[in-house]
């Protein structure tokens, strides 16, 4: 398999300016495999400012049935190159290759509907009282610059730049340092498929060389982020100056709180792969365990039990449901937090351990009487460990649930109805699934209440946000 290791923009393949390249190494097996170059500020001042000639020269009047068309055959041409993005992103992040192939066709999705959302998404006319009337227009910003991570690196740049696209802009993708081939991928295809060049661009680059001068540079118009809380933070300081649209989605502590009336058999069964899979590197990841206490003991049994369960190993086999962290840095970062977790008196009930001598891997970890204020509890790990905790009162665990500072996702078990509407009111997260660990679907709005961010991804929601709202009154 051909490695995408150059900038793709302008529809042609490209060395960074200044001739850098970026060492890549598969975390399965701790070896460089690769290099791919590393744009810097003067790539980036290249393509914003060619994409917005691109942008102003046609692709924003570009007639709506002919974007979806487009769109459409982005679509198809993913599909035809499922299986080589799924082992692209599979070698870069070590993520298992079921997983890799199911957000492979995610992202296609994500064009399919996008591509429908072109031509049904629309103004409204207001009615204004007499002698004049009054409509709105849904219209393009320009030049988007999409932001995104590692951990989940090809659905989430779909997800931004499908809408981006659809909406009438064109966009600037920089994926993380960790994971660009994917994202480069997807500039490839999409240019096959018949996107026209400088339409989107795709930079890989780390954070701190072109961050800055991408969020900064005054043809950007629009800032679509997906990240830690601490460079959301930082993105935003820098938008402020010039008053940037932002969308910002970020960290997660997300609750799993089960009742003793639901199937919590079931629960128990399911909500190790709701904090594992992607070995924990998940925004939503469940890694707070609200269960209430007649129940708890058999719970925990249960959900140790199915923690043993989980095959841990080489993310290239199709039975592998954990791969290894991202990083050697991830996974240090992790293990800080379980040796706070030792200092601080808590019981590992299962894992704490490196399974493997070869590979960035860390054992599924269960943490019982982690205190309230621990970092384990508090603090986003992004890594396989989870903090498992009784409750006796639910309006004092509807308190502790909503003490953190992050509100992404959550799951509830209960089949009390009253209750589930009660607790699905009271809880602040942008998602929330009831007997279930769903937190995507791409028809949905995906998105955080408090520090995990603002601004919706996904669904008609994510329109409005690559969007600028304009009314128009005429005079009769
Ligand atoms: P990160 O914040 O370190 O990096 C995200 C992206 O920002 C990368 O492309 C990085 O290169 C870039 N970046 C770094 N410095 C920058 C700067 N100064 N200006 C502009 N861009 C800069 O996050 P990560 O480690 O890649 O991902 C993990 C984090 O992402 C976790 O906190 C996780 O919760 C969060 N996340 C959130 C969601 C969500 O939808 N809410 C989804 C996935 C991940
Ligand atoms: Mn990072």
């Amino acid at each position: 398999m051909r490695l995408p290791a150059q900038l793709f923009f302008d529809g042609a393949w490209r060395n960074s300016a200044s001739g850098r390249r970026t060492t890549l190494i598969n975390p399965a097996t701790e070896e460089p495999f690769g290099e791919v170059a590393a744009a810097d500020v003067a790539d980036v001042n290249a393509a914003v400012e060619s994409a917005q000639r691109v942008w102003e020269s046609g692709w924003r009047d570009v007639a709506p049935g002919k974007r979806e068309a487009i769109l459409h055959a982005v679509a198809r041409k993913l599909r035809e190159h499922l299986e080589e993005i799924a082992q692209l992103e599979t070698l870069h992040i070590g993520k298992p290759i079921s997983d890799a192939r199911d957000e492979a066709s995610l992202g296609a999705r994500v064009f399919e509907y996008y591509a429908g959302a072109v031509t049904k998404f629309c103004g409204q006319t207001i009615p204004v009282g007499r002698g004049g009337f009054d409509f709105t227009l849904r219209q393009p910003m320009g030049v988007v610059a999409a932001i995104v991570p590692w951990n989940f690196p090809f659905p989430i740049a779909c997800w931004k730049a499908a809408p981006a696209l659809a909406a009438g802009n064109c966009v600037v993708l920089k994926p993380a340092s960790l994971s660009p081939l994917t994202a480069i991928k997807l500039g490839e295809l999409a240019h096959a498929a018949g996107l026209p060049p400088g339409v989107l661009q795709v930079l890989p680059g780390s954070g701190s060389a072109i961050g800055d001068a991408l969020v900064t540079h005054p043809l950007v118009r629009k800032v679509s982020f997906t990240g830690s809380t601490g460079i959301g933070r930082h993105i935003m300081e820098l938008a402020a100056r010039d008053l940037k649209r932002i969308s910002l989605e970020l960290g997660g502590k997300s609750p799993n709180i089960v009742f003793a009336d639901a199937d919590w058999q079931r629960a128990a069964e399911t909500s190790p792969m709701s904090v594992f899979a992607n070995t924990g590197q998940d925004c939503c990841a469940r890694s707070r365990v609200f269960v209430e206490r007649s129940v708890c003991e058999p719970f925990v049994d249960r959900f140790i039990a199915a923690t043993k369960m989980l095959l841990v190993g080489d993310p290239l086999k199709p039975e592998t449901q954990l791969g290894p962290l991202v990083s050697a840095a991830q996974r240090a970062t992790v293990e800080e937090f379980l040796a706070d977790a030792r200092q601080r008196g808590s019981r590992f009930a299962c894992g704490g351990g490196r399974p493997r001598t070869k590979g960035y891997y860390l054992e599924p970890t269960v943490l019982l009487d982690v205190r309230k204020d621990d970092r384990c509890w508090r603090e986003e790990i992004f890594g396989p460990v989870v903090c498992i905790a009784p409750f006796d009162d639910e309006a004092q665990m509807i308190r502790d649930v909503n003490a953190s500072p992050y509100g992404l996702s959550g799951s509830l078990w209960t089949n009390d109805l009253r209750r589930a509407l009660r607790i699905a009111k009271a809880v602040e997260s942008g998602v929330l699934s009831v007997n279930s660990h769903s937190s995507v679907h791409v028809e949905a709005p995906f998105g955080g209440f408090k520090q995990s961010g603002i601004g919706r991804d996904l669904g008609m929601a994510a329109m409005d946000g690559y969007t600028e709202l304009k009314n128009v009154y005429v005079a009769e």
